[in-house]
């Protein structure tokens, strides 16, 4: 396996970083998640503009242009001689010394690593996940922005940790005014009647670019599709329930905190969706 490191293809077993790294010291720096279908990457240029925007935000400065970025991407695929894989792309602030200052780290470190992955076994998109609410909150907007992706993923671990210890896979984060934000990596989605909703990104949550693709096939398909703020009230009445993500993809959620979601199984909305985004992650992109 090759991975990108700073300038270079290395082998896995090589690819090492610095302990004075201020990624690895204070988690300072941004990451993204991207997948390839069939040989295409499913929206490279949003993952990579939100990659940017993301950096800017933390007044990290990416040396690269975002085309040189966006082709190294595509040669670590091609070096691994992938067409369905998991692609990370982590850029942190880089070496400095043991201060908190930015301003010590000289340049900084880019990594990427692609490789197969599947989050969940495939039966569990025929049958839906069960998920519970945790404690974890999602962070204000006003302290740091959902909208980074940034390599401060401890809140998104506690919720991970809280899951487990319930015995699910995926939990839901509310915001701190006990609005639904969303899941510890994917957004979540609710179906009530015809109209689907998903939380505003100002709630808390990060603006995915599987929710934008979902948003943009509701309309499509004509069906009734709001950015609405809603309770947990709403999650255990709605008919239908799923999460979006770049590595959960298009899932259904048949019980939450002990409720059953509509009748248990997931939801014809849902379905369509899903099939809507199997056929489209396949066809757009780029080789
Ligand atoms: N929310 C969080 C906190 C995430 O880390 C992710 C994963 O990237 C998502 C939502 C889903 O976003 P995307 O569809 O861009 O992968």
């Amino acid at each position: 396996q090759w991975i990108y490191l700073n300038g270079q293809y290395v082998k896995k077993e090589e690819a090492v970083v610095s302990v004075y790294d201020h990624g690895f010291l204070y988690g300072d720096g941004v990451f993204e998640g991207i997948r390839m279908y069939d040989g295409n990457v499913f929206r490279l240029k949003e993952h990579v503009d939100r990659l940017y925007d993301s950096a800017k935000s933390i007044m990290l400065n990416i040396p690269q242009s975002k085309e040189e970025l966006s082709d190294v991407i595509v040669e670590t695929l091609r070096r691994n001689e992938l067409r369905d894989a998991y692609i990370r792309v982590v850029v942190s602030r880089g070496v400095g010394n043991l201060g908190l200052d930015p301003f010590t780290c000289s340049k900084p470190q880019i990594i990427v690593i692609a490789e197969q992955l599947a989050l969940f076994p495939k039966s569990l998109y025929d049958t839906g996940i069960e998920i519970v609410t945790v404690a974890s909150r999602r962070n204000r907007a006003d302290v740091l922005s959902p909208k980074v992706k940034s390599l401060n993923y401890l809140n998104n671990i506690l919720v991970k940790i809280e899951a487990n210890l319930a015995g699910v896979s995926e939990a839901l984060m509310l915001n701190d005014q006990g609005y639904v934000a969303e899941g510890s990596a994917d957004n979540i989605f609710i179906v009530k009647g015809n109209v689907i909703k998903t939380p505003p990104g100002y709630v808390g949550a990060l603006e995915g670019i599987t929710r934008n693709a979902i948003i943009d096939m509701a309309q499509l398909l004509g069906f009734e599709m709001r950015e609405e703020v809603f309770t947990r009230h709403d999650v255990y009445t709605a008919d239908e329930v799923f999460l979006t993500g770049t590595a959960a993809e298009v899932i259904a959620v048949v019980k939450v905190d002990g409720r059953e979601i509509g009748d248990g199984k997931p939801g014809s909305y849902t379905k369509q969706l899903l099939e809507s985004f199997r056929k489209t992650v396949t066809e757009e992109g780029r080789k």
